[in-house]
């Protein structure tokens, strides 16, 4: 079932080295009756580690982002795919030889957390505030569009 072929580095044309040997997908998931987002802190051993990001890893060969996404989600922090209202594939990260979906999905209802040891602690963050937290740097370079699409997304939700 579970084969994870996407597991591995890409030596990627922008020069840098990034994690899945499919592209990568994580999941931007918003409660949008308290207007935040839910964020992960990486633990130091993980790529990235000690900054804040989203649920998320490598894709494998026969998933969609989405799929990947959601089973990260599931595996990362124990958030069941049936709490998530997927309404959103967004990319804005192709460096060509390599890509990273971020899904935008909506808490349907309320969920508690339990992280796995990838992640040191998982948090509620009000979407306005989630530029003051020590961002992975991915994260961080294309936040300012993903934030927008958020806004973009719930305005239309509503
Ligand atoms: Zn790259």
């Amino acid at each position: 079932m579970a084969t994870r072929d996407g597991d591995g580095w890409v030596e990627c044309s922008c020069g840098s080295k990034h994690w899945g040997l499919n592209g990568a997908a994580g999941i931007l998931l918003v409660d949008t009756q308290h207007d935040t987002a839910l964020m992960q802190l990486r633990a130091e051993w993980t790529h990235g580690g000690q900054t804040w990001g989203i649920p998320g890893g490598a894709r494998d060969s026969h998933e969609t982002a989405i799929e990947a996404a959601i089973r990260e989600l599931e595996e990362e922090l124990n958030v069941s795919h049936e709490v998530v209202d997927v309404v959103h594939d967004v990319l804005l990260t192709d460096h060509g030889t390599w890509s990273y979906h971020t899904v935008i999905g909506l808490l349907s209802s309320v969920h508690e957390l339990t992280p796995n040891e990838e992640s040191v602690e998982a948090r509620w963050v009000a979407i306005d505030e989630i530029h003051e937290l020590d961002l992975h740097p991915g994260l961080a370079q294309v936040w300012p569009q993903l934030k927008s699409t958020v806004r973009e997304v719930i305005s239309a939700e509503q």
